[in-house]
């Protein structure tokens, strides 16, 4: 049996792993449009900040040797024709499979396709766009840089720019920074110290509506609320949209079964992938690494043993990057808010029904283990989250089991 994979990031490399664990002796191809071993693109940012390449490659550079793999690098898979069960690459090359695990994450959104056209700007996505930012900086030895979009991906970036020596300016449409996986007020308490941690400058509710340049390089932004920002350097995370249009051109990711299938020969996983969340059910993508690991797990055994089935994903955010000041949610933010807050640690559980429905854990991850677990689990948790929420030894739920008072 022939297996392609399309992708060489995160589920793709997982998904190969597990094949070759669970005895799968055939032939697999990975056609990839970068020229790289598997690397993991929630380190990249550490790369861009200083830390050695090395530790990009989650898997070890020797990846494709170890587990017999034809690499197939640098060409865009550019069609997946199911009828002939082979895809076709940008350079003319096409491949055969008797299975597809069809795994191309999502891209990097520009609000405008020629702002890629000017040198300066750059989207936050891949080992490509890391490699590209620091030799960028170097060469025009920039000091200063202008994030545009303050999710995630942008506070990310602003951080790993900072640790690089640049002060940083993020420019965010929204009321306060990390907007979807905060509420207001935790996303508020979140900017503040992030804003007095780093000093980085934020500007909110408004938007890069135009960029400048000059022969060809950045020389600046204007933006929406009537205001210029001089810069060379622009990062752009507002957003990603699925690479799903390689499947029958669809748009907003590709919907599977809870064995990964899209198709009976088409295995798929990851950011382009669409599942339901583990707790609501509700369809969607859920773009995170465990997500991304735990269907390619599935899919593999799937395609080796017949078995195994799809628990459904968490829309788990954690970041903890760069400065010791971690922002940690999961689930939705509605029912009860109870809510804790000292010097730098924030806390906020919503409950429903007796049982967590979401939380925020800002500045402290000490608490959000247990959390997570009493999320999953749908236990009932009302009785005793009020002292867990509020113990500033963060070891009240150990202290309750061994019977000792509340700190
Ligand atoms: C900067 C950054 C930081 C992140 N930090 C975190 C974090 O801290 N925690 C977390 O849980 N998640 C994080 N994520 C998200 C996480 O990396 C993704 O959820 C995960 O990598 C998804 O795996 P994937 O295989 O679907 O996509 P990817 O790992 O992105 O892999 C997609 C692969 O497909 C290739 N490809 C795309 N189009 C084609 C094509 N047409 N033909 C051939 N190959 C193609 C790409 O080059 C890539 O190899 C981060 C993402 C980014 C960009």
């Amino acid at each position: 049996m022939r297996v392609v994979t399309v992708g060489t990031g995160m589920a793709a490399a997982e998904f190969v792993e597990r094949l070759r664990l669970e005895g799968f002796d055939g032939e697999i191809a990975m056609v990839g449009d970068e020229d790289f071993p598997p690397y993991s693109p929630c380190v990249i940012p550490f790369y861009l900040a200083g830390e050695p390449l090395e530790t990009v490659f989650w898997k070890g550079r020797d990846f494709y040797e170890r587990y017999r793999v034809t690499p197939l690098l640098g060409d865009p898979v550019t069609e997946v024709d199911r009828e002939r069960r082979l895809v076709r690459t940008r350079d003319g090359r096409s491949e055969r499979y008797d299975r597809l695990f069809l795994a191309p994450g999502a891209r990097n959104r520009f609000p405008e396709p020629q702002w890629t056209t000017v040198a300066g700007v750059f989207g936050f996505k891949t080992l490509s766009d890391m490699m590209a930012i620091g030799e960028y900086v170097s060469r025009e030895k920039c000091s200063e840089a202008v994030v545009y979009g303050g999710g995630f991906i942008g506070v990310d970036a602003a951080l790993a720019l900072m640790k690089l020596g640049l002060s940083v300016t993020i420019v965010h449409r929204n009321t306060r920074l990390l907007s979807q996986m905060t509420d207001e007020e935790g996303g508020a308490f979140a900017t503040r110290k992030l804003v007095e941690k780093t000093g980085m400058v934020v500007r909110l509710r408004t938007r890069v509506e135009g960029i400048t340049a000059g022969a060809g390089r950045l020389t600046g932004v204007n933006l929406t609320d009537g205001t210029r920002l001089e810069t060379t350097l622009l990062i752009v995370a507002v957003g990603v949209d699925p690479n799903s249009e390689l499947l029958d051109g669809l748009e907003s990711g590709i919907p599977c079964d809870d064995g990964m299938l899209a198709d009976p020969d088409i295995f798929t996983a990851g950011d382009v992938a669409r599942t339901r969340h583990a707790v609501d059910g509700a369809p969607g993508i859920y773009a995170n690494a465990p997500n991304a690991v735990a269907q390619a797990y599935v899919a593999a055994r799937q395609l080796v043993r017949g078995e195994g089935s799809y628990a459904g994903s968490l829309n788990s955010t954690v970041l903890r990057k760069h400065i010791d000041f971690p922002v940690i949610s999961m689930g939705r933010f509605d029912g009860e808010a109870l809510t804790w807050q000292r010097g730098d640690v924030w806390r906020r559980v919503y409950l429903r029904d007796g049982r967590i429905n979401g939380y925020i854990i800002i500045g402290d991850t000490r608490m959000s283990g247990y959390l997570h677990q009493l999320y999953v689990s749908r236990q009932l948790a009302e009785r005793e989250i009020r002292d867990l929420l509020s113990s500033p030894r963060h070891d009240g739920y150990y202290r309750r089991a061994l019977g000792l008072a509340p700190a």
